[in-house]
């Protein structure tokens, strides 16, 4: 029975053995027929593609080139046309891949192909050398010599030297470096552009709108910008006509990115005006005169030093005056009760309402008749320094703005309804005639022009042609 049981367990066990033999068997048929196909697949594959090199830009497929040889100097000809403009050969950050892989043949580009699709794909950088502004940077050149240049324009943009005037300092307000920094090929500027940018300013688009009490003046000065600029940003915007409060100005804003100062003195022959003596002659009419002696001019030299801000006049101090020739006073005899008349003006209503104080400052000699009723003071006498700051006392057109007479550099403003103003002995005027100003802009600067014993302003309001007592408008 235990014989029996073990022939039977003997022949299953046979059996497995048998069974498990013919799975190894068909294993093997089965892994050959697989490599074989395997082969057969390959064979056909080597037949029909190659080994070629693939160029990845941070991981992303490119460009596909015969050898890894050809790649690099791809990569080499877009490194180097990147940074041709810089005179320089630029360099990337990115990270730029070159994989030998197999791939059909018509994959293949032409190298120009190749060249354009890595130029776009690869950020690339040059070094530049960027002009700074208080830390900013304004715009960036290849070479240190082109950003030099840059400066040296927007400098000789506002320094011009004359004959008569020679300069001996010239700066900028603000801390400009020139610094190496990278820069993206196409972020680099030209020369002339680069100039024409610092010196446009920082412009801007402004919706403003009207508040009460404002006018062109204000405005201007809230967005620190001048009148002139105002108006040309706002063809719609009529200085003659009244802001509305409410209504909208598209203004441009213009924000200069750099202040040249410039430092320097100049000489001229200036005329030394004639005064005028007044003789009371009661035996001619009211406001009737009449010359008895003519006067003669004479000259000085004349030379000062200045300083200018973007070209605008900020200082302007006589250092010393040579008398050429003296001049002869004019003598005149006039009525009684008769007051300088003071040439052409409009003539009008005479409505005077709102003028402003040119400038504050003490009254150092009134209105009126003086020196024991020989000379008529035709203004009052405002006691500043030469280079103070002086405003119009309203708006109006400037019917004068140059030399005249005794009253040295002298503005006259036309206010319409036969009203003017005038400002005399000035250092500097920042206003030409035509020019329309408006109150409380500044015009000028005082100064010790013209016949006077020391700086001051001259201030005239003139009515129908004849002198009133600025006290009473004002
Ligand atoms: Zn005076």
């Amino acid at each position: 029975m235990v014989k029996k049981l073990n022939l039977v367990m003997m022949l299953k066990e046979k059996w497995q053995s048998i069974k498990a033999g013919n799975r190894k068997l068909s294993q093997l048929i089965f892994s050959i027929l697989v490599i074989t196909a395997l082969l057969s697949a390959g064979t056909y594959y080597l037949v029909s593609a190659s080994g070629v090199c693939a160029i990845s830009v941070n991981g992303e497929q490119v460009a596909v080139v015969k050898t890894k040889a050809e790649a690099q100097q791809i990569l080499n000809k877009v490194l180097h046309l990147e940074g041709a403009p810089a005179g320089q050969v630029a360099v990337t950050n990115d990270k730029v891949g070159f994989t030998i892989i197999r791939a059909q043949t018509d994959n293949v580009m032409p190298q120009v192909v190749a060249i354009k699709d890595l130029d776009q794909k690869l950020k690339t950088y040059v070094n530049g050398y960027a002009i700074n502004v208080n830390g900013s940077t304004l715009c960036t050149l290849a070479t240190k010599a082109q950003a030099d240049q840059v400066l040296q324009m927007v400098e000789n943009n506002y320094a011009k030297p004359t004959a008569q005037q020679s300069i001996s300092s010239v700066k900028f307000a603000e801390q400009v470096t020139v610094q190496v920094q990278q820069a993206q090929p196409e972020q680099l500027s030209g020369v002339q552009q680069a100039a024409q940018t610092i010196l446009n300013g920082d412009q801007h688009n402004l919706d403003y709108v009207i508040q009460p009490s404002d006018t062109l003046w204000t405005i201007a000065r809230k967005n620190d910008m001048l009148i002139k600029d105002l108006v040309a940003s706002n063809p719609k915007l009529n200085p003659q006509t009244l802001l509305q409060i409410g209504q909208h100005l598209d203004i441009v804003t213009v924000k200069p990115y750099v202040h040249v100062i410039v430092d320097g003195t100049g000489s001229m022959t200036e005329t030394i005006p004639y005064s005028t003596i007044y003789r009371t002659e009661t035996s001619l009419p009211a406001y009737a005169t009449q010359t008895l002696k003519e006067g003669v001019a004479g000259s000085k030299n004349v030379t000062y030093s200045f300083e200018t801000d973007n070209g605008s006049a900020t200082k302007n101090v006589v250092l010393s005056e040579q008398v050429l020739q003296n001049p002869v006073a004019r003598i005149v005899a006039r009525g009684a009760e008769a007051l300088t008349y003071l040439g052409s003006a409009s003539r009008g209503s005479g409505d005077v309402n709102g003028l402003i104080w040119p400038l504050r400052g003490p009254i150092t000699s009134p209105y009126g008749w003086r020196d024991n009723h020989t000379n008529f003071h035709t203004g009052i006498d405002i006691g500043v320094g030469v280079g103070t700051t002086y405003v119009a006392a309203a708006d109006g057109v400037v019917s004068l703005a140059g030399w005249d007479g005794g009253y040295g550099k002298c503005i006259v403003i036309d206010h319409g309804n036969g009203v003017q103003t005038r400002y005399a002995h000035s250092s500097v005027l920042m206003v030409n005639v035509g020019e329309h100003v408006y109150k409380g802009q500044p015009i000028g600067l005082s100064g010790n022009t013209g016949n006077t014993t020391g700086p001051h302003l001259h201030f005239e309001v003139i009515i129908n042609g004849l002198t009133v007592n600025p006290l009473d408008y004002i």
